[in-house]
C-alpha cells in the first residue's frame, strides 16, 4: 500500500505558481537569497528553542548550511540543520497562503507585463521562487520536535506537491532543485557561488558550498561597539565601499525607537564628484536581521548623504521588501528620516569634538550639505548648524559656524548678513561692506556660487532671519559732518541730474545711506535678487540679460570728494561731468561685478585721463 498522499496547492498558490513557472526570466538567481534566509530563519528558530530550554531532535548537530551543486545530475541542493517541519507544517507552511499578502502580491504580478522576480520575497512567498529555476522541488524535512518523524515533500512543474514518509532523515530541511534547462548555469560552483555571497555574506551561521566554507563577512553592525576594533571597521568599510583606504568618519548606532535600527555608515576620504567623476551612486545597503534586502538601497537616506556607505539593518522591515514598493513605503520614509536626522546629530558632534576632522569632512561634502539645505525641508534645521563660512570676524581661511556668529551678535543686531564675493579682498574691499564695518556687524562671506542660494533656502537661523549685505535696511552712523559735503538738497539735485545723463542705464538714483569710503553703489531695485544671484542669471539666460539690466539703481556718497567736486563742475563743464558721471557708474558696476565688458569703458578713461594731465600740464 503506498503511503504517498496527494495535494493541491491552493488555488492562490497554484496561480502564483504558474506565473512564476511561465513568465519570471530574470532576477532568478533570488531563489538562493529566499531559500538561504528560510535556512538561516530556520537555525534560527533553533537557536531560540534551544536558548530557551526546549529538548530538540539530535541536538548535538551544530546549525548551519550547506549548498551543493551536482553538474551531472543538474540540481542544486540547499541544506540546513535548522527546526524542521512536520507533516503539518509542509501543507500548511508549503501548499497554503500562510500569509496575507498572498492576493496583494498576485496582483502586482499580473499587472505587471514583466513580472518583477524580485518581488518575490516580500509577500512571504520566497519558498516559491524555487520554481523559477526547478521543475522539480524536493523537501525532505525532520523537524525538532524529538517524537516526530521525517517527509519528503515533491513537486514536479508545480501541478500539486505529495507528501510521503522519509526514514532515517537528520535535523532540519533538505531542498532538492531539479534544475530546467535553462537555469543549469546555477549548477556551476563559480556562479553560485557569487550570489550567494552577494545576498548571503553576512547570515551569521555558517555556509558550505560543496565542502568549502565560504567566507562570510561577519556582521559587525551587531555587535557591541566596544568589542570591535578600528582595524575590524575599516576592513569591513574597504569591503562595503569597494575603498582601499579608510574611512574618513564612521558612525556606528543602534536605536530600538521609533524603529529597530542597526546602522554603520561611513563616509570615505574623499568625495570623487569634487574630483569630477560624475555623480555619485547611493552606497548604503538595507538589510533585515543580517539578510540582504537591497544593496544601494535607494531612497533609504535622501539624495544629497549619496556619499555615505554602509549597512543599515532593521528588523521592522519586512523581509525582502522589493525596490518598487519600497519606494513608496511609509516605513523606509520614516527610517529615512531616523536615520539622516542620527546622521547629521552625529555631524554636529563631530564638529564640536574633533573640529579637524569635521574640517576635513566638510571640505569635502560641503556642497552636499548645501543642496540638502536647499532640497531638504525636513533637515534644513540640523543642516544649518553644520555649515561654515569666512566672516568678517575670522581670519582669512579659517571658518566659523552661524551658531559662533550669533554668539557675538550685538545686541542691537537683528539679521545674520552675508556677502558673496569671489573672495576675501574683494569682500573686504566692497562697497556693501562699508556700513557694517562702520557699524561693527560681522558678515559671512560667501566664496561658492551656491551659497547665496543656500542662503535664500535657509532663510533663517535660530531665529534670526538671514540677509544679503546688499539687501540690508542699514544706515550708517552719519559722521560728523564734513567741509563741503554735499546738503541734503544739492544731493538731491545731482542725483536729479545723474537720472537725466545716465537715463538709459539705471533704474532710480538716491542719496545713500551705508557709504563710507566709495562714490556710489550699484543696487538690485528688485528686492529678491543681489548683483551675484544676478550675474549668475545672466550667465543662464543669455538671451535676457538686457532685462535684467534695466533694474539696478545707483547710490551716491554725497561726503566723497569725487561726488562733492562732480556737483561743482556740473555747472562749469557739463560735458566733462558727464563723463565723469558715466564713469563713476561703471566703477560701481565693476564693483559689483556685473560689468561685462570693461573695454568698453576705456576710451572714456583714457578721454578722462588726458583732460586731468592737461589740466595739470
Ligand atoms: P517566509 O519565509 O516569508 O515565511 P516563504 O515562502 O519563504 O515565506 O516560507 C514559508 C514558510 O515555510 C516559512 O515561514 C517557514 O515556516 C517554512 N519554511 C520554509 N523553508 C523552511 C526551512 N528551510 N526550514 C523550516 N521551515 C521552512
Ligand atoms: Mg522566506
Amino acid at each position: 500500500m503506498s503511503t504517498t498522499e496527494k495535494h493541491h496547492f491552493q488555488a492562490e498558490i497554484q496561480q502564483l505558481l504558474d506565473i512564476v513557472i511561465h513568465s519570471i526570466y530574470t532576477d532568478r538567481e533570488i531563489f538562493v537569497r529566499e531559500l538561504i534566509s528560510n535556512a538561516a530563519d530556520a537555525c534560527e528558530k533553533l537557536r531560540f528553542l534551544q536558548s530557551s530550554g526546549q529538548a530538540v531532535y539530535q541536538p548535538e548537530i551544530k546549525s548551519g548550511i550547506t549548498v551543493k551543486t551536482d553538474d551531472k545530475a543538474g540540481t542544486v541542493t540547499i541544506t540546513d540543520t535548522g527546526v524542521g517541519m512536520t507533516h503539518a507544517d509542509l501543507v500548511e507552511n508549503l501548499g497554503t497562503i500562510a500569509h496575507s499578502g498572498t492576493k496583494a502580491f498576485l496582483k502586482q504580478l499580473a499587472e505587471n507585463q514583466k513580472p518583477d522576480a524580485r518581488l518575490i520575497g516580500q509577500f512571504g512567498v520566497g519558498f516559491y521562487s524555487a520554481f523559477m529555476v526547478a521543475s522539480k522541488v524536493t523537501v525532505l524535512s525532520r523537524s525538532h520536535t524529538p517524537e516526530e518523524q521525517g517527509w519528503r515533500w515533491t513537486s514536479e512543474n508545480a501541478g500539486g506537491y505529495e507528501i510521503e514518509p522519509a526514514a532515517d532523515l537528520p535535523r532540519g530541511t533538505q531542498i532538492i532543485l531539479q534544475l530546467k534547462d535553462d537555469a543549469k548555469d546555477f549548477t556551476q560552483e563559480d556562479t553560485l557561488k557569487r550570489v550567494v555571497q552577494r545576498y548571503s555574506s553576512f547570515i551569521q551561521f555558517p555556509i558550505e558550498l560543496n565542502g568549502t566554507h565560504l567566507n562570510t563577512i561577519q556582521a559587525i553592525w551587531g555587535r557591541s561597539k566596544n568589542e570591535i576594533t578600528d582595524a575590524e571597521y575599516n576592513s569591513f568599510y574597504q569591503y562595503v565601499a569597494h575603498d582601499h583606504e579608510d574611512p574618513l568618519l564612521r558612525l556606528h548606532f543602534t536605536a530600538d525607537a521609533p524603529l529597530a535600527i542597526q546602522a554603520l555608515l561611513f563616509v570615505p576620504q574623499k568625495n570623487w564628484e569634487n574630483l569630477g567623476m560624475g555623480r555619485m551612486e547611493t552606497g548604503v545597503n538595507l538589510y533585515c536581521k543580517k539578510v540582504l534586502i537591497q544593496d544601494h538601497a535607494k531612497n533609504l537616506f535622501p539624495d544629497w548623504l549619496r556619499f555615505l556607505r554602509g549597512v543599515v539593518d532593521s528588523e521592522d522591515l519586512p523581509l525582502n521588501i522589493s525596490r518598487e514598493t519600497m519606494q513608496d513605503s511609509a516605513l523606509l520614509k520614516k527610517l529615512n528620516t531616523v536615520l539622516t536626522g542620527r546622521f547629521l546629530k552625529f555631524l554636529d558632534e563631530t564638529a564640536g569634538k574633533d573640529a579637524a576632522a569635521y574640517e576635513k569632512f566638510y571640505a569635502e561634502y560641503s556642497r552636499c550639505l548645501k543642496e540638502g539645505v536647499a532640497t531638504d525641508f525636513t533637515h534644513r534645521e540640523a543642516l544649518g548648524k553644520l555649515l561654515r563660512y569666512e566672516s568678517s570676524a575670522t581670519e582669512k581661511g579659517k571658518l566659523t559656524s552661524l551658531a559662533e556668529y550669533v554668539k557675538r551678535m550685538p545686541a542691537d543686531q537683528k539679521e545674520i548678513f552675508y556677502l558673496q564675493a569671489p573672495n576675501r579682498e574683494t569682500a573686504e574691499s566692497s562697497p556693501y561692506y562699508e556700513v557694517f564695518q562702520s557699524r561693527g556687524y560681522e558678515v559671512l562671506f560667501l566664496y561658492d556660487g551656491w551659497d547665496e542660494f543656500v542662503m535664500e533656502h535657509l532663510h533663517q537661523f535660530e531665529e534670526k532671519p538671514l540677509r544679503a549685505a546688499e539687501k540690508a535696511e542699514l544706515d550708517i552712523t552719519p559722521p560728523a559732518a564734513k567741509e563741503g559735503e554735499l546738503s541734503d538738497s544739492e544731493a538731491e539735485a545731482l542725483a536729479k541730474w545723474l537720472k537725466e545723463k545716465l537715463a538709459n542705464q539705471v533704474g532710480a538714483v538716491r542719496v545713500s545711506k551705508r557709504l563710507v569710503n566709495s562714490p556710489a553703489v550699484v543696487v538690485e531695485s528688485d528686492r529678491h535678487l543681489t548683483s551675484s544671484m544676478k550675474r549668475m542669471l545672466k550667465t543662464l539666460q543669455k538671451d535676457k540679460a538686457d532685462q535684467l539690466e534695466d533694474k539696478l539703481d545707483l547710490e551716491l556718497n554725497p561726503r566723497h570728494p569725487v561726488i562733492v567736486r562732480l556737483n561743482k563742475i556740473r555747472q562749469s563743464d557739463e560735458p566733462l561731468a558727464a563723463k565723469v558721471a558715466e564713469q563713476v557708474h561703471d566703477n560701481a558696476r565693476v564693483a559689483a561685478g556685473l560689468l561685462d565688458d570693461p573695454r568698453l569703458m576705456l576710451k572714456r578713461l583714457n578721454e578722462l585721463l588726458e583732460q586731468v594731465l592737461t589740466a595739470k600740464g
